[in-house]
């Protein structure tokens, strides 16, 4: 079986990069691609191709990240399975600490094309997947999005919004749907009544997958339209023209956000994973810490 090389940080890119070859595509002198692409076979079929990157840090010192693409990265293989598979290569990296982005419609009025939200917690609609990975580990879901990651992604997505007249945001609850279909009017009602800002088609399976591994996750998304029915319609051509405008910006944020989280996790995200003692009914779930 192919060796999966040690690696502590992970991105995970969704629409708001696929327009683009990240991170190659950025021509940033500080990021550089070894080897490859990784693919390894998994319990839940291959994985999807993986870069390794060396992204070198203000100091002088360098940091090793894997990057993991999502946004339709192969026909026939459901996202879930692509996701366990992706989730697992992290686990035999030891990776500790991941990034995403996606895509969003907004349920909300407020909400405008182009505007930047970093979600704080999550519905997920979508089949289960839990417990997958490691039948050892329960987690709990509370702060699904590490504060930590959250920071500073939010000093970049602030700094992108005051150059580029758009806006940010730092709480919205994101719903994740199944897909690859949109929704109808009537889900998206449902979804607002059920508390969902805003809603896609990603995160999910992603964030508790993260937790389950060991690792700190959390996600940016970019609006892209109005989820169905929020609005008399949405223009398909201006997700296309924003998915392809702000690519690049986008994977300027995960990189940016990635040199600099601090060298040692500050965070509580590790003490949400509790070990399942099921020999001792009364201590089935107890604190890793
Ligand atoms: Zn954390």
């Amino acid at each position: 079986m192919p060796s999966v090389p040690p690696c502590a940080h992970a991105i995970v890119g969704g629409s708001g990069t696929a327009a683009i070859e990240f991170p190659e595509a950025l021509g940033d002198p500080r990021v550089r691609v070894v080897g490859d692409p990784i693919m390894v076979p998994t319990p839940f079929g291959e994985s999807p191709p993986v870069k390794r990157l060396v992204l070198t840090r203000e100091d002088g010192s360098v940091r090793e990240a894997l990057v993991g693409r999502m946004h339709g990265w192969q026909r026939g293989v459901d996202r879930h399975s692509a996701t366990l598979a992706l989730f697992w290569l992290f686990r035999e990296a030891g990776v500790r600490r991941i990034i995403a982005e996606a895509g969003a419609g907004s349920i909300l009025q407020n909400f405008r094309p182009r505007d930047l939200i970093l979600p704080h917690d999550v519905i997920d609609l979508t089949p289960q997947v839990s417990g997958l990975l490691d039948p050892e580990h329960v987690v709990v879901m509370r702060a699904p999005f590490c504060p930590e990651l959250r920071g500073a992604m939010w000093e970049q997505a602030t700094r992108w919004a005051a150059d580029k007249a758009t806006r940010a945001f730092d709480r919205a609850i994101y719903a994740t749907s199944q897909g690859v279909r949109f929704e109808t009017a009537a889900e998206i009602a449902a979804y607002a009544r059920l508390g969902a800002d805003i809603v896609g088609q990603a995160i999910s399976p992603e964030v508790y997958l993260a937790r389950e591994i060991g690792a700190c996750y959390a996600a940016i998304t970019i609006v892209l339209n109005y989820a169905e029915g929020v609005r008399p319609k949405w223009d398909y051509e201006l997700i296309q023209e924003i998915l392809q405008d702000d690519a690049r910006t986008m994977g300027h944020l995960l990189v940016e956000a990635l040199v600099r989280t601090p060298e040692v996790p500050g965070c509580a995200c590790l003490s949400y994973r509790k070990r399942v003692a099921s020999s001792d009914p009364a201590a089935a779930m107890t604190d890793t810490a």
